[in-house]
């Protein structure tokens, strides 16, 4: 019996392998198609000054369309992007479309604040992104000084000359840089110091359990006290409640993204909040 049931057991685990090896070939052909025939759409959120209140600048976040599921959320997909090689070709449609709505909203007459672009660390590791950044920006006659990538840890910890490297150049283009997540990848701190960087961004997960925990008070105190001692700006995610705008605004930081200002908004909206700013 115990054998029979261990046998069945082990169909089971293939059959189910085997289902999931199928799902992830129609996902990536999917996934593959919706590049071609671009079906994406970014929307936008809204970075504040938490002394003022005013728009500082916005995050560049992806959805895809697809005709019968509707708006898909990236952790359902980029994660699968990465694995198949599909990122670098998702991330130059986000550099390019930021590039081309920044250019459009100027000619509109928005006055903008800089626009932050997701760029995943499988890609960034491709070597080729300072070139094609360097593209993508005289293609659309596009300000340097008007975006800013964001890369993780990761992007350090895997190859540190390399990326030092890459980074060094994107930045004397003009480019704003922000390590994104931060706090979640165990980063050298010594090779924090000698990267061109611009800012950091406390993870959501440090932020979203203040003020109950006392932990992530204590993380979160620490990377605001490690960003001002290395002269970094620091942004906080994911600020939901009004508790934690005044715990962060207490121990210093300036920044915050997060549902209680505003969630990534369509082109229209974020114009409009723009405007009303
Ligand atoms: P991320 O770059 O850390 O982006 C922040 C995520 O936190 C966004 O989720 C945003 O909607 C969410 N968020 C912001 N404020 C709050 C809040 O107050 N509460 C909560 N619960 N969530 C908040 P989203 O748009 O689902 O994106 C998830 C992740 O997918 C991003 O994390 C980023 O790693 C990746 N991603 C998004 N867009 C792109 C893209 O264009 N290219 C690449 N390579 N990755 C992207
Ligand atoms: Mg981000
Ligand atoms: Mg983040
Ligand atoms: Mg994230």
């Amino acid at each position: 019996r115990a054998k029979a049931s261990g046998k069945n057991r082990y169909d089971f685990y293939t059959q189910d392998m085997t289902d999931q090896a199928f799902e992830r070939v129609l996902m990536i052909s999917a996934l593959r198609n919706a590049i071609e025939q671009e079906q994406f759409v970014l929307h936008y959120q809204p970075q504040i000054d938490l002394r003022t209140n005013k728009i500082v600048g916005a995050e560049a976040l992806i959805r895809w369309q697809d005709s019968s599921l509707g708006l898909i959320e990236p952790e359902r997909f980029i994660p699968m992007a990465e694995k198949s090689g599909l990122i670098r070709d998702i991330d130059l449609w986000v550099l390019n479309t930021v590039c081309s709505n920044i250019v459009s909203w100027q000619k509109q007459g928005y006055k903008l604040p800089r626009i932050s672009i997701n760029i995943s660390a499988r890609h960034f590791g491709s070597n080729s992104l300072a070139s094609e950044v360097t593209e993508i920006l005289k293609r659309h006659n596009c300000d340097s000084e008007m975006i800013e990538l964001e890369v993780t840890e990761s992007v350090i910890l895997s190859n540190p000359g390399r990326a030092s490297y890459e980074l060094k150049q994107l930045r004397e283009m003009g480019i704003h840089l922000a390590i994104d997540d931060f706090g979640t990848g165990y980063s050298s701190l010594s090779y924090l110091k000698a990267l061109p960087l611009n800012r950091l961004k406390i993870d959501r997960s440090f932020i979203s359990d203040i003020p109950e925990d006392k932990d992530d008070q204590a993380i979160s105190r620490s990377i605001i006290a490690l960003a001002g001692s290395l002269g970094l700006e620091v942004m906080a995610e994911g600020m939901e409640t009004e508790l934690q705008r005044e715990f962060l605004i207490e121990e210093g930081c300036n920044f915050a993204q997060g549902f209680l200002f505003s969630k990534g908004v369509e082109e229209n909206t974020f114009l409009n909040l723009l405007q009303q700013h």
